[in-house]
């Protein structure tokens, strides 16, 4: 069969920048459950939700039950989180009746190669979160062409001028929250009585890993807690990279 080039929409044919551009104009002032469905409506079974299961990870989380209860949602398990975040896993997607969590976890080579004692954060936290998170996310993203985050502007560095869509190692993604502070988290959380993750009442305003993750004092950045002491802020997971760039396991793998 002959190949119809005029039978291609106009998202067939946009590049994922264009899209996300075309998107985030429409949708920069919209509620996060209409940007959700939106989202949901471009891109069907290409989409997917990247959640960690933290602090704040339940107002998302609830959205997205909502919208589409089997929504493919991506959990980071890096071997290093807290037995609580286990547990508030499967706890709270039972809860909301999410039935497409995914857990992704290290290559099993990666780790032998690279962290064979599992101390590496103690030493190159980068390289850490690269075979930790980074490749199991870059892996599990092969199979869809947008994504959809928990960020948010109030959490401040480079996430204060954060877009509502915006385009990602050649993918479209999407961050209904954005522009959602504390007090509308709040709100709708205790609008739908969502449980908290069990350490956010020890003091824990970020839940990442337990090596890279102190308590928060009352007023401090929301993300204070994370890789303190360190000039690191984010994992990596949201850093664009060169196409088949593997800079976190260095230039023999
Ligand atoms: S947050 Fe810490 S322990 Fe977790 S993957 Fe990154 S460096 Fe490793």
């Amino acid at each position: 069969m002959a190949f119809d080039q005029e039978a291609l929409s106009r998202a067939d044919r946009e590049t994922a920048g264009e899209r996300a551009r075309r998107m985030d104009a429409n949708l920069r002032d919209a509620d996060p459950r209409a940007i959700l469905e939106s989202a949901v409506g471009a891109f069907g079974s290409r989409l997917a939700l990247v959640s960690s299961f933290g602090a704040e990870s339940a107002v998302l989380l609830h959205i997205a039950a909502q919208v589409r209860p089997d929504l493919p949602i991506l959990f980071l398990d890096t071997g290093m989180l807290f037995g609580q975040t286990l547990d508030y896993r499967h706890d709270l997607a039972r809860r909301l009746g999410l039935t497409g969590v995914r857990d992704l976890r290290p290559r099993f080579e990666d780790l032998a190669l690279t962290d064979p004692n599992a101390d590496l954060w103690q030493t190159d936290t980068d390289a850490c979160c690269g075979i930790r998170k980074v490749l199991p996310l870059d892996r599990a993203l092969e199979g869809f062409d947008a994504w959809v985050t928990g960020r948010k502007r109030f959490h401040g560095g480079a996430r204060l001028s954060l877009p509502v869509v915006e385009a990602s190692e050649l993918k479209v993604k999407f961050n209904p929250l954005a522009s959602w502070g504390q007090a509308e988290l709040d709100a709708y959380a205790d609008l739908h009585s969502l449980p908290a993750h069990p350490l956010v009442a020890a003091g824990f305003a970020s839940v990442g890993c337990w090596p890279c993750t102190q308590p928060t004092q009352e007023g401090s950045d929301v993300r204070a807690g994370r890789w303190a002491g360190s000039q690191k802020t984010e994992c990596g997971i949201h850093t664009a990279r060169a196409p088949g760039a593997a800079p976190f396991l260095g230039g023999d793998i």
